[in-house]
């Protein structure tokens, strides 16, 4: 089917249909965004849309709305302060894989996280998973709320290594919460202190 171009409609401001209230999957906030083109199921009704194309006014990045979905989707877990650069890439990763029912890259991605908290944490490179997750438990990064998780995660390596084991959302699932936690701790708990300290 042809696009018809009497169904492409430029917004203005003051439209009733310019603003669209939705979780903007880039920043993670919900905002009201600003709807600048309705492309509509038949001329001059702009509430019949097929897809609406929106600026988020928090990140000022486009989303997508086609057919009651935004696009881009919102991830899985939540935004989090003060990660060190990469770190902050690989959770990105991470929420991003999920969010796309990649989970057994999801996984990995979240075992790179671990290495990479280890490491910067004063851990040896080139070790093995297990072994980052000892480290950290041993310096006391786990705490007792999230040993459960870890002993889960412990369990899925040590299946891992010895076999390809399916992918399984509800265990990858567990496995980024437990990551996000873990980062949460180590390192937007010290983030949120340091601003503290620095009004003293
Ligand atoms: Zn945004």
């Amino acid at each position: 089917m042809p696009i018809d171009e009497n169904l492409i409609n430029n917004i203005g401001g003051t439209s009733q249909v310019s603003r669209l209230d939705y979780k903007c999957g880039h920043c993670d906030r919900h905002v009201s965004g600003r709807v600048v083109n309705i492309y509509s199921r038949t001329q001059n009704k702009l509430d019949d849309p097929i897809i609406q194309f929106m600026i988020c006014t928090s990140c000022i990045k486009g989303s997508i709305w086609s057919e009651g979905k935004i696009i881009p989707g919102t991830k899985p877990g939540e935004k989090l302060e003060g990660l060190p650069v990469e770190i902050e890439a690989a959770y990105q990763e991470a929420r991003s894989c999920f969010s796309i029912n990649a989970f057994t890259a999801c996984e990995l991605v979240c075992r790179k996280i671990l290495m990479h908290v280890s490491v910067d944490k004063g851990a040896e490179e080139g070790q093995s998973f297990i072994s980052y997750l000892d480290y950290l438990e041993e310096k006391g990064y786990i705490t007792p709320i999230i040993k459960e998780w870890a002993d889960l995660i412990r369990e899925i390596g040590n299946q891992s290594t010895h076999k390809l084991i399916p992918p399984d959302e509800n265990r990858t699932k567990a496995t980024l919460m437990f990551t996000m936690e873990l980062l949460r701790i180590i390192y937007e708990m010290q983030h949120v202190a340091s601003k503290f300290k620095k009004n003293e």
